[in-house]
């Protein structure tokens, strides 16, 4: 049964109709195919961004849908419904035009943004490194600007969603030593001197790469530089602030694909003469499973409504991070046990939601690092 949204406006619900429909046509059919045999879905993003939905939360003047991130992330949750690799893919996009649009200058927005917004280039986000995944300051891969111009990038960056296969990369890079030498590149997807690792072997999301990504002296122009140099972390966490709660909306969207497969099943088998859902322990169980999906819900619309009303919103993007996300894993491996046997088996969805549930508890910073960011928001100055 469809989620009963509550909405802001009747272009929000068109909206939102929209993706259910395209969502249940070209999603749908084709998640079980893809993720077992673990190919991508050529052609799928551009029809995503054909359908406007890779450029929701920013302004018309580019390109995109101009649509609040109360509903940009309602549409989030709807597809990651459906597929959980799609989903997290497009906020992943989302997430890597940000430094552009917010730290670029118009002659650079002017260039890229509609192409990036429209979806005819699919973006990645290179922040992460072999050595430094939570702790991003200690990112090795360097930029060395050019006397005759542009930038010289080599090292070596990991775990791109999308890697190989997007036009962009929202790239980190070192410019200079210490925490404030790191730069953002708007790099191209295609370089000499850039080649990928092979897709990594995966729990889950099996359909959208992950690869590393390797950079050989490749040269990027210096008009590629997005913000000053040395304004690399600002720039990575303002992004990554907007991305978690495009997470929290993928795991809340997960978690209620899980509940609803409970449910349906729940309702229709029977044990010791009688359905399993009117057994009150397991009723119980699926009572708490859906408590827990609407609070993780009612958690990230907060955060996404502050981010809305241009109010502080950090802190509370990461509570809605780290509440949908662990959520989405104890809904997920609950459901798997109102599934009984059955759950554990690849002929119903909940084990590959189990399995998809968890990666959104460590990506875009893991769970520790969203209660460290919760707890810096607390501590107040030592008097
Ligand atoms: C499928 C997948 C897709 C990904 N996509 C991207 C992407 O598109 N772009 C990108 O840049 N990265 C991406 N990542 C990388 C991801 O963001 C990192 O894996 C994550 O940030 C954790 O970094 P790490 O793996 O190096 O773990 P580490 O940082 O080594 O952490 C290991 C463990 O120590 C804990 N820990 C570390 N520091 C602390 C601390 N200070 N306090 C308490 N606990 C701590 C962590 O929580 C974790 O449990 C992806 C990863 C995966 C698996």
């Amino acid at each position: 049964m469809d989620v009963d949204r509550l909405l802001p406006t009747p272009e929000a619900a068109d909206l939102i109709a929209l993706t259910r429909e395209i969502a249940d046509r070209e999603l749908s059919p084709r998640v079980d195919a893809h993720e077992a045999a673990e190919t991508y879905p050529e052609g799928l993003f551009a029809t995503l961004g054909r359908a406007g939905l890779l450029g929701l939360p920013y302004p018309e003047e580019y390109g995109g849908g101009g649509q609040p991130y109360e509903v940009y992330l309602q549409v989030l949750e709807e597809l990651a419904a459906r597929w959980a690799a799609v989903a997290v893919a497009t906020s992943v996009h989302t997430l890597a035009c940000h430094p552009l649009y917010a730290f670029g200058t118009d002659a650079q927005k002017e260039r890229w943004l509609p192409s990036m917004l429209e979806g005819r280039l699919v973006g990645g986000y290179s922040l992460s490194e072999p050595q430094a995944g939570s702790d991003a300051a200690a990112l090795a891969c360097k930029a060395e600007r050019q006397e005759d111009g542009g930038y010289r990038i080599t090292g070596t960056k990991a775990w791109i969603t999308h890697g190989g296969r997007a036009g962009f990369y929202a790239l980190f890079a070192r410019t200079a030593p210490g925490g404030h030498g790191v730069s953002c590149f708007l790099a191209p997807g295609e370089a000499e001197g850039l080649s990928f690792g092979a897709p990594e072997r995966k729990m889950g999301l099996q359909a959208v790469p992950t690869t590393s990504a390797y950079w050989d002296g490749a040269l990027i122009e210096e008009d590629r530089l997005i913000g000053t140099e040395g304004q690399g972390l600002q720039i990575a966490f303002s992004a990554l602030d907007n991305g978690r709660l495009g997470i929290a909306a993928c795991a809340t969207g997960l978690a209620q694909a899980a509940l609803d497969a409970a449910v349906d099943y729940a309702n229709q088998r029977t044990t010791f003469g009688r359905r399993i859902v009117d057994h009150q322990g397991l009723g119980f169980l699926l009572a708490d499973m859906a408590a827990a999906v609407d609070a993780a819900r009612a958690t990230y619309l907060d955060a996404a409504r502050r981010r809305d009303l241009g109010r502080p919103f950090s802190r509370q993007a990461s509570a809605a991070k780290l509440i949908a996300t662990d959520t989405a894993m104890k809904v997920t491996t609950d459901a798997v046990q109102v599934l009984g046997g059955y759950g554990y088996t690849r002929d119903f969805p909940v084990e590959r939601y189990m399995r998809e549930a968890k990666i959104m508890q460590i990506f875009e910073g893991t769970n520790q690092i969203q209660r460290l960011v919760i707890s810096r928001g607390l501590a107040r100055p030592e008097k």
